[in-house]
């Protein structure tokens, strides 16, 4: 079973996605990771950096060095976020994403998986929160100012939405949840109803 998540930046995928896969015993990918790899990966020089190896787990490897910090720093994610519209980047990630998603149970957290990386998925979230209660929550997360991190998030947000190639847009057949508001746990149990009726019916 493929549990997709997807949503902007700031929703609260990753914390209700791990939550979801720690509840249900599957296995979490964070696809966001992937594209921050690559980003750091261009940063520190790579000419084909879609090229780079990654593997994800409890820590991030790059090119077997460990860079779970360090792609969280600003200057990557802006980067993941100019590199994310790259087709050459984009097929290289959704096919390793595919591969992966292939066989077992999986919560995977994105900006496409329902729409491009797996169309079958059994669930199919739309995660949102207003934009002002994201930005705070990152700004928690990180200990930066809110304005800044608002106008970085709204940049990055325009930027996911009006690509090209695998825009951020909720799939047909997505179920939109509005976090505003809502605890970590009512988004999880919700989730966790979707996913039960879903084996019910498969
Ligand atoms: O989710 P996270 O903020 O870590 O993702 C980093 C960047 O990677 C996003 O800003 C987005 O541009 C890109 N991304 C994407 N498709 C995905 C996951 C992330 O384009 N499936």
């Amino acid at each position: 079973m493929v549990i997709a998540i997807d949503g902007p930046a700031g929703a609260g995928k990753s914390t209700v996605a791990r939550a979801v896969a720690a509840a249900l015993g599957c296995t979490y990918l964070d696809t966001g990771a992937m594209y921050r790899c690559v980003a750091l990966a261009e940063l520190r020089g790579a000419e084909h950096p879609e090229r780079a190896e990654i593997t994800l787990g409890d820590r991030v490897l790059l090119d077997g060095d460990d860079v779970t910090e360090a792609i969280r720093a600003p200057e990557v994610s802006e980067r993941a976020s100019q590199v994310a519209a790259r087709p050459e980047v984009r097929r290289a990630m959704q096919e390793r994403q595919r591969a992966l998603l292939g066989s077992g149970d999986w919560v995977a957290e994105g900006r496409d998986i329902g729409t491009v990386v797996c169309p079958g998925a059994e669930v199919k979230i739309f995660l949102t929160a207003d934009d002002t209660e994201r930005a705070r929550r990152r700004a928690e997360e990180l200990g930066a100012d809110v304005d800044v991190v608002l106008a970085d998030q709204r940049l990055r947000d325009a930027r996911d939405r009006e690509r090209a190639d695998s825009p951020l847009v909720p799939a047909g057949d997505a179920v939109e949840l509005d976090t505003t508001g809502l605890s970590i746990d009512e988004v999880v149990a919700r989730i966790g109803e979707l996913a039960a009726s879903a084996r019910t019916a498969s």
